[in-house]
């Protein structure tokens, strides 16, 4: 029976990592660590964001989570069931309760196949009586603001927000509970973004949906997500409800990409945090650096950093972050670090994000 009380998806120290062929006989030599032990879980109806550069492993991460790659360590649990690397039977069990939207809305779909088809087959492939397919894909294009016209139409006649559209249209097809949604706005235009957001958040209220939101870009998180995870080099740097990231992130990744997105209000504005650009490129993950992987671009990083590995711990009771800083017993090792770090490990709240 469903424990409503129990997260709705819980992963656990998750790893995939691909291994590197080379020589002539192609042995392993090494691994890229794309997802290297992140934990996190989502309560039911709510809204976990997966932010971070290209190349943080987010994507890796969604992909791991519903079967489309194995994991290589860690465990999965859905509505209490470990899917870890599930068998053919429980993954053909878990995409009725589960379901993914892919980033390029194009792709997604069958270019030979009229919408009305590809919306068809995942009612089909349940039991719908073909006598009610076209009642129900109608009330598929309904729930995502298309109509019937589209019936008939193949992708190519579509905008990408339409094909975008579809595409949740047909995951919702199966009625599932957790959309695992992969950048599903980053292929559109900045209005037609807006737009998918509203419908996402309208779907979430009527049918009580849960999501894995994964984005680069954060503008679109600050009013979605209930949760803000910050991910870097395949682990998760920073973790608490998003009002808090947002307004008082603690972690300096987390500082520097909140610097650097766009503020739209007078509120979003008082809390945007000092400008602290981010150096350099993120480091490949097949050599991840030593002690906290951060450190290469860290404006705040000392020995400490690059020798010891920072833990993940809560901050204040609020988020839980995995940097030195935080940690009483490094205290020293941050004597001559610049007044805005010390101001952060005070947690002086908004003027701790602003300028000395
Ligand atoms: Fe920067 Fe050191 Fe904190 Fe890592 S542990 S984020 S390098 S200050």
């Amino acid at each position: 029976m469903t424990d409503v009380s129990e997260p709705l998806l819980d992963v656990d120290d998750l790893e995939k990592y691909f291994p590197v062929k080379s020589g002539i006989i192609k042995r392993t030599s090494d691994y890229v660590k794309a997802v290297d032990g992140v934990s996190f879980d989502i309560e039911r109806g709510e809204t976990l964001a997966l932010i971070g550069e290209s190349g943080s492993g987010k994507s890796t991460v969604a992909r791991t989570i519903i079967g489309l790659t194995g994991a290589t360590g860690g465990t999965v649990r859905f509505d209490g069931e470990d899917i870890t690397n599930a068998a053919d039977e429980q993954l053909a069990r878990l995409r009725s309760r589960v379901q993914m939207v892919f980033q390029d809305p194009t792709s997604s779909l069958n270019p030979r196949r009229t919408i009305g088809k590809s919306l068809a087959v995942p009612l089909k492939a349940r039991g719908v009586a073909t006598s009610d397919l076209r009642e129900r894909v109608v009330d598929l294009l309904e729930r995502v603001e298309l109509n019937d016209e589209y019936w008939n139409k193949y992708p190519h006649e579509l905008s990408g927000g339409q094909k975008q559209r579809v595409n949740i249209a047909r995951a919702l097809a199966v009625e599932p509970e957790l959309l695992l949604l992969d950048e599903p706005t980053s292929a559109l235009d900045v209005s037609v973004q807006a737009k998918i957001i509203a419908l996402l958040e309208d779907l979430q209220a009527e049918f009580g949906l849960t999501y894995l939101f994964i984005t680069h870009d954060l503008s679109l998180v600050r009013n979605f997500a209930d949760e803000t995870a910050v991910m870097y080099l395949g682990e998760i740097q920073e973790r608490g409800p998003t009002q808090e990231v947002f307004q008082r992130p603690r972690h300096p990744y987390s500082r520097a990409l909140l610097s650097a997105i766009p503020v739209t209000t007078d509120e979003e504005e008082a809390y945007k945090p000092r400008h602290e650009p981010l150096r350099g490129e993120i480091p490949s993950p097949r050599d991840v650096p030593t002690g906290c992987r951060f450190h290469t671009r860290c404006p705040y990083a000392t020995d400490a950093c690059s020798a010891d590995e920072p833990a993940f711990v809560a901050v204040d009771a609020g988020p839980s972050v995995r940097c030195h800083i935080y940690d009483e017993a490094y205290a020293d090792a941050f004597d001559d670090v610049p007044e805005v770090a010390v101001a952060a490990v005070a947690d002086e709240g908004v003027a701790s994000n602003q300028e000395p």
